[in-house]
């Protein structure tokens, strides 16, 4: 059998040293296997003709068959072309060339019969057909053209005639000398079987030249399948390898702090969600092995809460937490709750964040090295390699999606058996990526916000009517009420941005002359954003004209009112992240979403979800949906690349869940990876580790 992955492009037949270098170069295809896996992004069907009579403006490509029976030369300098008058019978369409005119009067023969393929859009009111692909009708069988692929190439292959056409030809040239036969399986035969997959070589030509519909779905299905089945393997094998390899610490009983806390500092009663997840923590960190959980809770739920009931069991038990956050505004604050919700017992919680005054550091550092500091709060400072803890037990990450797989892979080593990990999330991760990003790792939800909120009522609002929006802020700041006023802060645009802050800022200023406000931007130094912060906080500031750095996590219940100045540039979590910094009292809140008047498809469908919708779930589902996968916030930063070639998270949740089904029996089938039947699987997986460089499920 060949090796495809060993056979340099190059050699294949119309490639040589010069295209090889364009493939290599610009879509990394160094091997026949990798051309063989570059699919085609759409595909045209060339095995049905148009009429002229049913063209429109509005259609993908078409096919025509029939006659030129006149040319027409048209216009001056670059708007000169040649428009050629075609028909079939049915009516008459303008053909337009503005390139290679010449060519085209010695090749195309008025009143012969010619196929005619391209793209019909609508200028002037007529139907045209600019710079359609033309062939004599009797050398095209149209019967067995099928479908045609199309291939992204860049701008630089093109030039040099590598365009999709071009690599369609490739691949046919790759199939006349391999066969399908020389492309060996990858899943067992039982498994073929069993699911009714096309073999894989075949699914392969066919990806690259359907027939028709059906088959490719059916080749589709099977690439899928593969894709999503070794994804799936992959995390699952990595999860039971770490059940295997990583004890835990055990924190094995409910001491006193714990029980005082519950019975003396608590200011109200859990929520039954609140209640469920502590018990699911509880649960992990008494069973000798690592925890690794996630705690999705919709903004508001009470995470901290959950967080601060895990950190004293690790206490009690004579171990040492940290708690992480991303920003400093925001691991202040939770250093700040902590120390007032324990003030009465005997629990030392320090704050470590990159401004922490050098004097004061090595205190802290001293602390955690001698085991007198129970809790560390902190910014990714607690990251560094000079932050050493006696007996660290169990760290939490609040607001997950800030940090990286690296950074927390670094907390492991600060010790030999590793730390439990609690993951707290405010963006709830659809299930579908939760499973494809953490693999085995456990999910605890919680479902319930504290009682007496009042949903919070949001509303959009076109710019030129912004007028009745001040007048209703207006009435809120008389109730006494504090409102938010967030302006997007996307680096690219940074300057621009700020301006527009600058310039709200003081247009606010004037308006609400009678009340006091607070400005706040990442740009400014942490003494400075603090002290802003800080007045609102407190009151002392009515209004708070900021960019998104109090996007995460910042608790001012007598905020009620949050408006979104050009609400179309954020992505839908965000907006739900934002909305939640308001709704935290018990007054009515609202949230005013501010854009123009014109706006496209996309963020008409954003604001009408945040319009209608609280929940957070119902958000992150219709962001998956509306962005795919690849742009939801967190992935990224995650650390885990979604190049998946054919499967989409967004669509394929289902197949998803049947395939890790099938990886699942394949691990409990053979927990030693090393039985006969599955080598080929397990020889596969290794190889697709090696070249990918995988990292699925490998999150601490
Ligand atoms: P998030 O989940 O967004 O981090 P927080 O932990 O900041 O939410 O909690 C939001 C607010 O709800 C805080 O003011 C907190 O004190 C309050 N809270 C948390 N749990 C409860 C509860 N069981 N009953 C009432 N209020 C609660
Ligand atoms: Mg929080």
């Amino acid at each position: 059998m060949l090796d495809l992955a060993a056979r340099d492009i190059k050699y294949l037949p119309g490639v040589g040293e010069q295209r090889a270098t364009l493939l290599n170069r610009e879509l990394k295809i160094y091997s026949f296997y990798d051309l063989l896996h570059y699919y085609p992004y759409r595909y045209v069907d060339r095995s049905r003709l148009f009429k002229v009579s049913e063209l429109t403006g509005n259609m993908p490509y078409v096919q025509l068959c029939g006659e030129i029976r006149s040319f027409e030369e048209m216009g001056e300098g670059a708007s000169r072309r040649i428009v050629g008058h075609f028909t079939d019978g049915t009516g008459f369409v303008d053909l337009v060339w503005f390139r290679g005119l010449k060519y085209l009067k010695n090749r195309v023969k008025l009143g012969a019969r010619y196929v005619v393929f391209g793209k019909p859009t609508l200028f002037n009111g007529r139907v045209n057909i600019a710079h359609p692909d033309i062939d004599a009708a009797e050398t095209l069988q149209l019967s067995t053209m099928g479908l045609q692929p199309y291939y992204n190439t860049t701008d630089k292959m093109k030039r040099s005639g590598l365009n999709s056409q071009a690599m369609a030809k490739l691949l046919s040239n790759l199939f006349a000398q391999i066969g399908d036969n020389a492309i060996p399986e990858t899943l067992t035969d039982d498994i073929v079987l069993k699911h009714k997959l096309m073999p894989l070589g075949k699914a392969l030509r066919i990806i690259h030249f359907p027939k028709n519909n059906k088959e490719l779905k059916e080749a589709e299905y099977r690439l899928k399948f593969d894709e999503l089945f070794y994804i799936q393997l992959s995390i699952l094998h990595y999860a039971k390898d770490r059940m295997q390899k990583y004890v835990g610490h055990r924190f094995a009983k409910v001491g006193d702090m714990f029980n005082r806390f519950y019975s003396e500092c608590l200011p109200f009663e859990l929520t039954g969600a609140q209640k469920r997840v502590v018990k699911e923590i509880r649960r992990d960190v008494n069973s000798n092995h690592q925890m690794n959980r996630l705690v999705q809770g919709d903004v508001g739920s009470g995470k901290t809460l959950v967080a601060l009931l895990s950190m004293l069991l690790a206490v009690d038990n004579g171990y040492q937490a940290c708690l992480v956050a991303p920003t400093e505004i925001l691991s202040e604050q939770h250093a700040a709750t902590l120390r007032r919700m324990l003030s009465s017992l005997p629990v030392r919680v320090e704050l470590l964040t990159g401004s922490t005054r050098a004097k004061e550091r090595g205190q802290i550092l001293e602390g955690l090295a001698n085991g007198s500091v129970n809790i560390l709060v902190g910014t990714h400072a607690v990251f560094e390699e000079r932050v050493q803890f006696a007996r660290l037990g169990l760290v939490v990450i609040d607001e997950q999606h800030r940090f990286g797989v690296m950074q927390r892979a670094k907390m492991w080593v600060k010790n030999n058996i590793p730390p439990h990990i609690l993951v707290m999330t405010a963006t709830p991760i659809p299930r579908t990526l939760a499973m494809t990003l953490y693999g085995d790792l456990d999910v605890s939800v919680i479902d319930e916000l504290p009682p007496g909120r009042k949903p919070i009522a949001t509303q959009h609002i076109f710019r030129n009517r912004a007028d009745e929006m001040y007048h209703f802020l207006h009435k809120q700041l008389k109730l006494g009420r504090q409102v938010y006023v967030v302006y997007p802060l996307i680096s690219e645009n940074e300057k621009l941005d700020l301006k527009s802050l600058e310039e709200g800022y003081s247009k606010l200023c004037n308006i609400f002359c009678d009340y006091k406000l607070s400005k706040l931007h990442g740009k400014m130094k942490p003494q400075e954003k603090d002290y802003e912060m800080r007045r609102f906080a407190s009151g002392e500031t009515q209004m708070l004209v900021s960019t998104t750095v109090i996007e995460v996590g910042v608790d001012v219940p007598n905020a009620t009112v949050m408006v979104i100045e050009n609400a179309e540039r954020f992505g839908l979590s965000q907006l739900h992240q934002l909305r939640g910094r308001v709704g935290r009292g018990g007054n009515q809140s609202y949230c005013l979403l501010v854009t123009d008047y014109k706006l496209s498809e996309d963020t008409r469908k954003r604001m009408e979800i945040m319009t209608t919708s609280n929940d957070g779930f119902v958000i992150a589902e219709a962001d998956l949906k509306l962005r795919g996968p690849g742009d939801i916030e967190g992935t990224q930063q995650s650390g885990v690349a979604f190049d998946l070639k054919i499967a989409n998270l967004a669509r394929d949740e289902q197949l998803l869940q049947y395939v890790r089904e099938v990886a699942r029996e394949v691990v409990n089938a053979d927990p030693g990876c090393n039985a006969p039947h599955y080598r080929l699987i397990w020889e596969r997986l290794r190889v697709i580790k090696r070249n990918n460089n995988w990292n699925w499920g490998a999150i601490s």
